[in-house]
């Protein structure tokens, strides 16, 4: 779903030099957006309309950084949290590249696989591809997703008719790289979006293993939240020396425009009752709430159901389908609450998300870093909640320590009641001196809040307990 036109991207970069952006090598590059049009990019015509088409008028500051620098084949690193236009970034210059090679030709073999964006996540690869294919519709390039958890029968039907673009999860890929329905002899551009994600799930062996498929005379392409350590090593690993930098915000900073709140309840059992109060209490709309299990994913949204809350859960447990549908009617705004695991909400585009709440603080701090970057997104304003009980206090200075920056614990009076006990019935609503006022501005029509008119505006059905005791936490 393309952001409003009128959008104009907000975070803050560094204007070091005004003009146009500035290759160091190794370093940093400093760029001046000021009026940046995207035609002034040189973007082929075909790649420029689809632009315009998007609704798109200026190029957000990780774009107006990255696509000349791409356009140009260089390697880049960049330093970005979804909701900052990444995708365009590497997207639209790939695509620009690629059209010398376009051709209407049904022959599979005018079309081999040139570009490979790998991601982490099926939700992300799929988002990827949406829009690899919006921005490819005017012209003849072809793309195509796999990734696991579905049939392999139409990838590989849609591989052997030949794509220029392919967009994967490793695993999949492998498993089609061992079917051999799949050839990556010709990829001049690989993209390892997410990267420090896919790091953290393990898939370091997988993508040495896919970047040996490829030829080395390539130009590589590495997208991460932020730079760490292992980050750099792999970016070593598999990028040209001294590939070119780019960074939209400060070294794992968190979104400028979200407003970030804590609020201390007495016992972990208190913070459902705490997430129901919030959500009615702030009257919020379309909400992701984290928790740092599946089954804790699954109960919660459950819980929420009987508070009269429209909510779902999507987790690791989930078909690709229920995820896809589940994820289909947050966005629409049927379910009104996505209860959701990290790996989960990883990557999703959702665009002008007001709110993010963290049921669980949680275990990695960077995890809160990509969690709160899911609100306030290309410019909307956010709000991004933690409930934390005093068991969390580690958890919250770590995450201190990572943002660079105190959080205020707040308490949130009226619900540290008696077990058992509905927190609901403890304070009505209409006592507006409970919740302090949300410093940020929820997203429009938050104020006629469903939630509150009839109780239960739509019940998400996917919120099931699976049996079994899950593989993996999250
Ligand atoms: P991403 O960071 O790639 O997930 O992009 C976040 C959202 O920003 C997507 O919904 C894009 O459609 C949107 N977007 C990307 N580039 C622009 C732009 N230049 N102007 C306005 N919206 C954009």
């Amino acid at each position: 779903m393309p952001y409003r036109a009128t959008m104009k991207p907000v975070l803050q970069i560094s204007t070091k030099i005004a003009g146009k952006a500035d290759r160091k090598a190794g370093g940093m590059v400093f760029v001046d957006n000021g009026q940046m049009q995207f035609k002034e990019l040189g973007l082929h015509p075909d790649i420029l309309r689809a632009v315009q088409d998007a609704g798109y008028e200026t190029p957000t500051p990780i774009q107006a950084q990255a696509i000349p620098h791409v356009m140009q084949g260089a390697d880049v690193m960049g330093a970005a949290q979804t909701g900052t236009g990444k995708t365009a970034a590497f997207t639209l210059p790939i695509l620009h590249r690629l059209m010398p090679f376009a051709s209407s030709s049904v022959s599979p073999a005018r079309h081999p696989v040139r570009a490979l964006m790998l991601a982490p996540t099926r939700e992300l690869a799929d988002q990827i591809y949406q829009n690899v294919a919006q921005y490819a519709q005017h012209s003849p390039l072809r793309s195509a997703v796999v990734f696991g958890g579905v049939d392999m029968a139409p990838q590989t039907a849609a591989l052997r008719a030949g794509v220029e673009v392919l967009i994967a999860t490793p695993g999949r890929l492998l498993d089609h790289v061992q079917q051999k329905t799949l050839n990556l002899s010709q990829v001049s551009v690989l993209v390892l979006d997410e990267a420090d994600r896919m790091l953290d799930m393990g898939f370091l062996p997988d993508l040495q293993r896919i970047v040996n498929l490829l030829p080395p005379e390539r130009q590589s392409l590495l997208f991460s939240a932020t730079f760490s350590p292992e980050i750099r090593k792999l970016a070593k690993t598999f990028l040209k020396d001294n590939p070119i930098t780019v960074e939209v915000a400060r070294r794992n900073a968190t979104a400028e425009n979200v407003t970030q709140q804590v609020y201390l309840v007495d016992r972990p059992e208190s913070k459902r009752g705490a997430v129901v109060r919030l959500i009615k209490r702030l009257k919020l709309q379309q909400v992701i709430v984290f928790t740092n299990t599946k089954i804790g994913a699954s109960r919660l949204a459950r819980e929420l159901q009987k508070e009269g809350i429209s909510a779902d859960a999507i987790h690791g447990d989930k078909s690709q389908n229920e995820r896809l549908v589940t994820l289909e009617g947050f966005k629409k705004g049927e379910v009104l609450v996505l209860v959701a695991t990290d790996v989960a909400a990883r990557g999703l585009d959702i665009a002008e998300l007001p709110a993010v709440i963290n049921y669980d603080v949680p275990y990695a701090a960077e995890d809160y870093v990509h969690r709160i970057g899911r609100t306030g997104r290309a410019g909307a304003s956010g709000q991004a909640i933690s409930v934390m009980s005093p068991a969390d206090e580690r958890l919250v200075q770590d995450i201190e320590k990572l943002i660079g920056k105190k959080l205020m614990r707040e308490k949130l009076p009226g619900l540290d009641m008696p077990p058992g006990a509905d927190p609901l019935f403890f304070m009505p609503y209409e006592d507006a001196a409970d919740v302090p006022a949300p410093t940020s501005t929820p997203a429009s029509g938050a104020a006629k809040s469903p939630l509150l008119s009839s109780g239960v505006k739509k019940v998400g059905s996917g919120a099931v307990l699976l049996g079994g005791k899950p593989r993996n936490a999250i």
